[in-house]
């Protein structure tokens, strides 16, 4: 689809105008107002009704008149475009139309809804319904990835004709919501495209990025999915866990995305759209304040210095991260790159990205995280295994020593950029010292064939774990022993230390950083850590909360790496506190014994130092506190 689309009033279609507020889970903070455009749509809206024959004549008329005015009005917008000479977006929307105009002619959609209606006497919503779902289905399941986002192109008309069917008015070429406004009316020129889903995959939320989306909302997902932490890399305000968002939005209406508070506003009203407006202005105000300080180092008041880096999913993020005051990579999370297309990628190809990104940042680090997929993740084009636990299953660490093919061309890979910067690499979801060392067993062949070939590596890559499970806490000191560095992932860590599933909404009030249980994981991996001479960073999202990071600070932590967006405003906190008072204060925590407590002290500790920004800084933070 065109991001253009949004200048065809036809494309932009109407929305029931019924106000609704919908709560969920803010994930990547900042407030995008725009038209709603759904994805994987999966509500089941239609009601199967039995009919009688002569009934059964009328839904089959009803169906057919919905189709082909559809088809007219869209032939229509295209005889509007037809009039100027097109630029290339315009040529794209020409495109879709031609091929939206197609699809209510469709002789499939329709024959297979039409037999519904005859023989088996339903009425024309339902059998509409079903022809779609199984001609997108269909079209889901091709290889070709072209010809399957055509899936997407029917449900998209597939819901425009169902919307005539309900009898909403969709708003015509003459009554579109912008001609109605005039071109400042509802949100005018400002307006973007949000995505709604059930649930997105990672592979999903990246492809949004290049298609010029301005804000997220899901159904599923809890605070740390992949979808969260996608958006806050490209800077995308989203909220996801939002019940209802089906049923409440329709496709091209008016919404406001807010991904401070968590909301998503659905069909706002002038008053809405006003007050947004305000908030948004303040708090890119305060954002700009703090980013002028952010190149500045992260050192307390009274001189204890921390590394602030920056977690990266894509390569051509560093730019972002460095004008935004990263200090290094600290988490580069490969597997992005293999999960946004369909074939795997060859050694040259991850040289190559590896390689740009090393050298963007030198003399600055970059920790490239091996391959973590499995689970919620699943490899370019490959269906997800089929596992009763995937988050128990085999991921991470344990796909690359099962798939070792895989593994080593990466690793391979990562040994050659090396030579191009300053890297290091970690291994993720260690479970143990088994682990470890058959991981560093086959990098040690890596290092061998590259030997062998003659080809330049960095021989002295430093090599750490990633400490995410219960099992790695408690063996950190013999992990320590042999690692030369430990990283915290503490979205994992806290995941299996709670038996809470990071992506599940039901549960995500269970999802709690602040647990004595997660704060006494990462004070044993700290000191264990320490006490081996190895530095400790933390890469999880309770890096980049600004509630998190006083006890994070005071546990001695020497590296916070954290999503880009949250950089500057970890670096003005860090720098406007005192690291012996912090101290004292995780004293206090670490009495505590449970998660309101430890809030509340954490809460009067922090509006003791930043009264007059407390909002702002709430607006950063990505948990509830
Ligand atoms: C983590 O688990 O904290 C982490 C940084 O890795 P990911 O979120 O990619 O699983
Ligand atoms: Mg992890």
């Amino acid at each position: 689809m065109s991001s253009d689309e949004l200048s065809s009033p036809l494309l932009a279609e109407s929305a029931a105008a019924r106000r609704a507020v919908l709560s969920g889970i803010a994930v990547s903070s900042g407030i995008a107002v725009g038209r709603a455009h759904f994805l994987n749509r999966r509500r089941n809206l239609a009601e199967a009704k039995r009919v009688s024959p002569r009934q059964a004549r009328r839904e089959l008329e009803r169906l057919e008149q919905a189709c082909l005015s559809l088809a007219l009005e869209f032939e229509e917008a295209k005889g509007l475009l037809a009039g100027n000479a097109l630029s290339p977006a315009g040529q794209e929307q020409a495109d879709l139309l031609d091929a939206y105009v197609m699809l209510c002619r469709d002789p499939k959609l329709l024959n297979t809804a039409g037999d519904m209606i005859r023989r088996e006497r339903l009425n024309a919503e339902w059998a509409w319904e079903q022809a779609v779902l199984s001609v997108a289905g269909a079209f889901d399941k091709l290889a070709d990835p072209y010809l399957r986002e055509r899936a997407e192109d029917v449900r998209s008309v597939g819901s425009r004709v169902m919307e005539r069917l309900r009898g909403e008015r969709p708003r015509g070429p003459g009554n579109s919501s912008r001609g109605e406004g005039g071109e400042d009316g509802e949100g005018g020129e400002e307006e973007g495209r949000i995505i709604f889903a059930h649930d997105l995959t990672p592979a999903d939320t990246l492809t949004l990025a290049l298609k010029s989306v301005s804000g997220l909302g899901t159904e599923m997902g809890g605070h740390t999915s992949h979808t969260g932490i996608l958006a806050r890399g490209l800077g995308m305000p989203c909220v996801v866990g939002v019940s209802g968002l089906e049923e409440a939005a329709c496709e091209g209406g008016l919404v406001i995305v807010d991904g401070i508070q968590g909301f998503v506003i659905v069909n706002p009203d002038e008053r809405d759209l006003q007050e947004y407006a305000e908030r948004q202005e303040q708090f890119l105000r305060y954002e700009r304040r703090i980013r002028q300080e952010a190149k500045l180092p992260a050192e307390t008041g009274d001189g204890e210095r921390v590394a602030v880096y920056g977690n990266l999913e894509m390569p051509d993020e560093t730019s972002r991260l460095l004008s935004l005051g990263g200090e290094g990579v600290g988490l580069y999370r490969t597997e992005y790159g293999y999960l946004s297309r369909l074939d795997l990628p060859t050694e040259d190809e991850l040289y190559e990205d590896y390689a740009a990104v090393l050298r963007a940042m030198r003399p600055r680090p970059v920790v490239l995280r091996t391959l973590d997929v499995g689970a919620d993740k699943s490899l370019g084009g490959s269906q997800p295994l089929e596992e009763a636990n995937p988050a128990l299953g085999l991921r991470a660490i344990r796909y690359s020593l099962r798939r070792q093919d895989i593994f080593r061309r990466q690793l391979r890979a990562i040994l050659r950029a090396g030579a191009q910067g300053n890297a290091a690499l970690m291994f993720p979801l260690i479970s143990g010292l088994r682990e470890l060392r058959q991981a560093k067993s086959i990098l040690g062949e890596a290092r061998q064939e590259l030997d062998n070939q003659g080809l330049a590596y960095d021989r002295n890559m430093p090599v750490g774990v990633m400490v995410e499970l219960p099992s790695a806490v408690f063996q950190a000191q013999d992990l320590a022993a042999e690692a030369d560095f430990f990283s915290i992932g503490a979205n994992d860590l806290i995941q299996y230390t709670l038996a809470i599933d990071r992506g599940n909404k039901y549960v995500s009030h269970l999802y709690q950083p602040l647990h004595p249980a997660v704060l006494q994981a990462i004070r044993l991996v700290v000191d264990a850590g320490h006490a081996a001479g190895i530095s400790v960073c933390i890469c999880g999202e309770m890096a980049s909360d600004p509630y998190c990071l006083p006890v994070l600070l005071a546990m001695g932590l020497d590296e916070f790496s954290v999503t880009p967006q949250a950089i500057p405003v970890i670096k003005h906190m860090i720098r406007n506190f005192d690291a012996e008072e912090l101290r004292e204060l995780l004293r206090r925590v670490y009495n505590s014994s449970s998660v309101r407590i430890t809030t509340r002290l954490i809460r009067q500790h922090i509006y003791g130092r930043f009264r007059a920004e407390l909002d702002f800084i709430s607006q950063l933070s990505d948990a509830e506190h």
